[in-house]
This record gives structure tokens, C-alpha cells and sequence, in this order.
């Protein structure tokens, strides 16, 4: 017995001391063998022999030489290789799942969109997955991992416990996919990954201290302290209470955040209005093209001056800045980062729930605070997919390597 947990700290400190070094690669990339042991604080000999082992891996590679203050002469420097292992990256929307073969780094190599049927069940939709994910692995070898980001909570293990915009509940879909294809599957929230995409192509060294709001299908914020996602912020903003008696959310609260500012509340709202005959704009817009309601005929509806449009707008401009107040007097923020699709392509709603914010918001918190719009595109929002598989696989919890 104390054999073997001799044999498992050897093991684990081992493991431990790799990953130190890979990290260190991969963070300072191209660096010497004799700046990583004044970084890891690990002796020249440990340096040599992890090195050789990645080497001989294929994780790293050898890159020219520098002049070396520690060792007085020239030393080969050593360069993270993103190419040694690739990644299949899954992102699950309402209507659409988006599919990429990526490497370490997430340069994707392929990618493809496959629609699916907003009230299919799940089981249809994990087996549509589990078939197109069987296609990449007959083509690629080497795939080292398969990540699953959907819009919804992921916890107990990675199973995904709720998501409104799949309409799932207790969906363990890591157990699903491992066993299905014994490749090491991570699911994680795809705000998450979306942030972690934007937080690898930010560098603002001044700011400590940003949220990330992810106002797509539901409302996700994420914050990133110290140039790191805080991984102390795992609530779900989106189902904050806005309004006491609103709409009925899919979580089983009323007056969401997510439900009172979104798309299909915007659209919803809108149809209401016309079925009581108002929104006379609206209607002529959706007479004279012969269509049903769409949120892009609601906002051309508003440029030409639907007052009714206009109100239901603003108000969902309101209530979004009612959330960026909340969130303000909450993390005092140095800057939010707004990613947003379609309900961001109103710029009306975008100023008003600026001035809505600002009106509301603790005025100390607001001198120094930077709003910025972004649109994260299914290639980025994939690659974000692929860097936090990465990051796991990398990771002490992860496989050996
Ligand atoms: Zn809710």
C-alpha cells in the first residue's frame, strides 16, 4: 500500500512538473531551456529531460537559437507545436450545430453546419452529433479530444443540468460521447468559450478587472480579474429577476433577464401587438412582403417610424440596461464587453441600454468604465471550443501525456 502512493506521488510530481514546463512553453513561447528553469524553478537536469520527453512527443519543437544571459552562450529555443494533436469542437445552438476539426491551437482544418429541428428530441440530436462526429474520426487521426460548448448550466461532472434554448434538463452528455467514441469529451458552457476566445486575443495589460456578456441565445457573463476567467463566477446572470410579473421562463422564475431581453421576447411582444391591431407599419411591411414576423422586418418597421415597435424596443434596451446596472454596482468592471448577434444589430436598443446603465449605476463605478460591442463568429466561438479542450487536456485533471 505505502508502495504504491510512493509509486502515485512520483507519478503525479512528475506530472506536475511537465505541465509546469508546457505551460511555461506554451505562455513564453519561443524561450530557452535555461529561462524555463529560472521560470519553473526547476533544476537544469529536470528541464533537459521534460524537454527531450515533449520533444519526443511532438508537443514542442526547436526553433533557432538566442543568446542566453543565464548559461553566457547561444541557446536552442523551444516552441509550443500546436499541430502534434487535433480537436474535434462542437458548438450547439437553438437551430444549428457547427462542427470543427481543429488543431491545439484552434486553426481549424475543417468545418461544417448542420441544421436541426428546434423541437427534435434530444436523443435524435446526440445521435445526429455521434454520426457526424464518426465521419471526422474515419478521415483524421490523432484526434486527442472532443469539446461540446451549448448555452445552458454545466455542472456535476460536466453534465449539462439546464439549457432554455435546447429546452434540455439533466442531459449528461460527456457520458454519452466517451462512451460512444472513448476519446476524452469536455462540455462547458458556450459563453464560456466564447470568452475564453476573446480573453486569449485581449491584452489590455492595465485592466484588471472586465466582464463578458454574452447576450446571444440566453445572457451569460463571465468575468475575467487578473487577464484570467475568474472561476468563482458561476452563476447564471440570465435568470436574474428584472420585472416581478413577467413572462414565464423556461427555469420556472418569472421576468428573467434572458426572457425580457431577447429576440423572442422582442418578436413575441410585437405579435401581440398586431393580433390588437396595432403596429400599423409593422403590418404593412409584413403585408406587402407576403411573410410572417421576423425580428430584421421589426427593425425595419422602427426606421420607418413604428412608434409601437419603437416602445417595445426601447423597453427591451431598458431592461438590458437595467442588467449592465446590476452588473456594474456588482463587480465595478474597468470595461464590458458586449457580445451580441442579432438583438445588437438594433444600435437603438444598444444606446438605450447604455443610457438606461448610466442612469442607474453607482456613479464612482462609472468614471473609469469602457462599454465595447463585439460579435464573436462561429469560427472564433469554435476556436474558443478548441482552446479550452486544449487547456483541459493540459491540465492536472487531464491525461497523461
Ligand atoms: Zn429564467
Amino acid at each position: 500500500m505505502k508502495i504504491d502512493n510512493a509509486v502515485g506521488n512520483v507519478q503525479l510530481m512528475q506530472k506536475i512538473n511537465r505541465l509546469k514546463v508546457f505551460d511555461c512553453i506554451r505562455q513564453k513561447e519561443p524561450v530557452a531551456r535555461p529561462e524555463i528553469a529560472k521560470i519553473t524553478g526547476l533544476s537544469p537536469s529536470s528541464i533537459t529531460n521534460i524537454v527531450t520527453h515533449l520533444l519526443e512527443k511532438n508537443l514542442v519543437v526547436e526553433v533557432g537559437t538566442v543568446d542566453s544571459k543565464e548559461v553566457g552562450r547561444k541557446a536552442t529555443l523551444i516552441k509550443f507545436n500546436p499541430s502534434a494533436m487535433k480537436v474535434i469542437s462542437i458548438d450547439i445552438e437553438s437551430s444549428n450545430i457547427n462542427l470543427a476539426l481543429t488543431d491545439l491551437g484552434g486553426e481549424i482544418i475543417k468545418i461544417k453546419e448542420i441544421s436541426i429541428n428546434r423541437l427534435a428530441r434530444d436523443f435524435e440530436i446526440m445521435n445526429l452529433i455521434k454520426r457526424e462526429i464518426g465521419f471526422i474520426l474515419n478521415e483524421s487521426n490523432n484526434v486527442a479530444g472532443i469539446g461540446i460548448a451549448v448555452s445552458g448550466l454545466v455542472q456535476d461532472g460536466e453534465k449539462l443540468v439546464i439549457s432554455s434554448s435546447m429546452r434540455w434538463k439533466g442531459l449528461s452528455l460527456k457520458q454519452f460521447f466517451e462512451n460512444s467514441f472513448n476519446i476524452p469529451v469536455f462540455v462547458q458552457n458556450n459563453s464560456r468559450t466564447k470568452a475564453l476566445w476573446e480573453l486569449r486575443n485581449y491584452n489590455n495589460e492595465d485592466e484588471r478587472n472586465i466582464i463578458f456578456l454574452d447576450l446571444t441565445l440566453g445572457i451569460g457573463i463571465i468575468n475575467f480579474f487578473d487577464h484570467k476567467i475568474n472561476e468563482a463566477v458561476i452563476g447564471e446572470f440570465g435568470h436574474t429577476t428584472i420585472k416581478k410579473d413577467g413572462p414565464l421562463c423556461f427555469c420556472g422564475n418569472r421576468g428573467c433577464l434572458e426572457i425580457m431581453c431577447s429576440v423572442d421576447a422582442v418578436v413575441n411582444q410585437c405579435n401581440e401587438l398586431l393580433q390588437k391591431g396595432k403596429c400599423k407599419t409593422l403590418e404593412g411591411i409584413l403585408n406587402e412582403k407576403n411573410t410572417s414576423i421576423s425580428f430584421e422586418l421589426i427593425l425595419q418597421a422602427y426606421e420607418k417610424g413604428d412608434s409601437e415597435v419603437s416602445e417595445v424596443l426601447k423597453e427591451c434596451g431598458e431592461y438590458l440596461g437595467i442588467g449592465l446596472a446590476n452588473i456594474i454596482n456588482m463587480f465595478n468592471p474597468q470595461r464590458i464587453i458586449i457580445n451580441g448577434d442579432l438583438l445588437l444589430t438594433s444600435d437603438f436598443i444598444y444606446k438605450t441600454a447604455l443610457e438606461e446603465a448610466n442612469k442607474r449605476a453607482y456613479e464612482l463605478f462609472l468614471k473609469n468604465l469602457r462599454y465595447e460591442k463585439v460579435n464573436i463568429k462561429i469560427e472564433e466561438a469554435l476556436k474558443g471550443v478548441s482552446l479550452f479542450v486544449a487547456d483541459k487536456l493540459f491540465d492536472l485533471s487531464g491525461p497523461d501525456f
